[in-house]
């Protein structure tokens, strides 16, 4: 299948929620960077698993728990295959990317750092890539050094280089800006912190809904994302970690599941990746995550990647013809996702606006205080594309944004 091939028409008619009318209005939904629709597929998915197969996995000889156990065994091997892992093993289910980076920052900082040690972080990070170090800074006392981003929105090698030291233990980043949109060199980024041997977690959070990524061909350490960003349900995610790095930290959280024995004196934890699983598991979430996945399989990522293109060139081309539009995040490889101002006019009342005219775009710092600073604004109104957004849907936020501009 070609990207001209996709009949976006009737792709659409998969998400039920986009043939909803908000405020009497045709819903355009331009918030798909917080989170994306669900096709029928994923939600069918749900009721299916609750419907026929609901049990608590692992533990059980009956034949449910056995099939609700398989379904969970078979979506993490759903996830290894899509992200191109070596092993299962190494695909650890989580609440998310935000559960995922915790679980990093807590197990690597106890185990790997000591008072004085460096994380390497860049001025473009999301709350969920800073906060969870700076706890451990507090705890640890590890330290937090930043690499600022040049005026297009993009890092520098040579800005990396210069923090790298020989106190740093590791090196984590975003992928893809949920602000910017900016694409990083991870490829290259990876390369050049290995040549120190500093291990690299990536956030692709952004990252993993729009191009295809091979862990193994990246060589990343740790890769972290959220199954809601890519079509599949909230509450679930994942933590890729190299088995060797997975061997190496202890379990984040103690309960059921993580365990091989357990007496009042001394526990003994269970293999990968049970080890950093503990408690009952999403295995409903992880399912229909599973779901999600084929269906983006079907798609094409490389459909997906050529049509989300063409439709942040063409967004991009159109807004710039608006006065006194600034675009923040003008690098070259850029995911679909485009921040703005417009004017003087603040950004809740642009968003507030739309949204009465049935547009949903997010306004505000987008958990990425730090960045804002960087730029020195409090926010900027955001549109982020998928694959199931169309030309005239922008046509429609740009006629949008010029009649809240002549408001004012
Ligand atoms: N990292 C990036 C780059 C994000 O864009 C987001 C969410 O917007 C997160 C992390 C946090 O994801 P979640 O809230 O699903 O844990």
């Amino acid at each position: 299948m070609d990207e001209s091939d996709l009949d976006i028409k009737n792709i659409r008619k998969d998400f039920p929620i986009l043939s909803q009318e908000v405020y009497g209005k045709p819903l355009i939904y331009l918030d798909n960077a917080a989170t994306t629709q669900k096709p029928i597929q994923v939600i069918r998915k749900i009721d299916e698993v609750y419907s026929t197969i609901n049990a608590n996995i692992h533990r059980g000889v009956h034949h449910l728990s056995q099939l609700a156990t398989e379904a969970h065994e078979e979506a993490r091997k759903t996830v290894q295959r899509y992200i191109g892992a070596a092993h299962s093993r190494e695909i650890i289910f989580t609440s998310g990317t935000t559960g995922s980076i915790n679980l990093v920052a807590s197990s690597f900082c106890r185990s790997q750092c000591k008072a004085g040690d460096e994380i390497i972080l860049t001025a473009m990070e999301h709350h969920a890539n800073i906060v969870p170090w700076q706890i451990q800074r507090d705890i640890m006392g590890v330290q937090l050094k930043v690499v600022p981003f040049t005026e297009k929105g993009e890092i520098r090698l040579e800005d990396i280089e210069e923090l790298i030291s020989s106190k740093t233990k590791l090196l984590s980043l975003t992928h893809v800006s949920n602000v910017l949109g900016t694409v990083n060199p991870v490829a290259d980024i990876i390369r050049l912190a290995h040549n120190y041997n500093v291990p690299v977690l990536i956030d692709a959070a952004q990252s993993v809904q729009h191009e295809a990524i091979n862990v193994q061909a990246l060589d990343c350490d740790f890769m972290v994302f959220s199954s809601h960003k890519m079509y599949g349900p909230t509450g679930i995610g994942v933590l890729y970690g190299k088995e060797t790095w997975l061997d190496k930290l202890p379990p984040y959280q103690g309960g059921g599941e993580m365990i091989a024995h357990v007496s009042f004196e001394k526990t003994t934890f269970n293999e990968l990746p049970f080890k950093f699983e503990a408690g009952t598991p999403d295995y409903v979430g992880s399912t229909a995550l599973g779901e999600a996945i084929r269906y983006i399989e079907n798609l094409g990522l490389n459909n997906i990647r050529k049509r989300e293109d063409r439709l942040l060139r063409y967004a991009t081309e159109k807004l710039l013809q608006i006065p006194g539009m600034q675009i923040f995040g003008t690098s070259d490889k850029k995911a679909p996702v485009i921040s703005f101002l417009v004017g003087g006019i603040h950004p809740y009342d642009m968003g507030m606006l739309l949204d009465r005219l049935g547009i949903a775009v997010r306004t505000g710092h987008h958990c990425a205080q730090p960045l804002m600073d960087a730029l020195g604004i409090e926010g900027t109104i955001r549109a982020s594309l998928a694959f199931y957004n169309t030309e005239e849907e922008i046509d429609a936020l740009i006629a949008g944004i010029e009649r809240v501009a002549k408001m004012f």
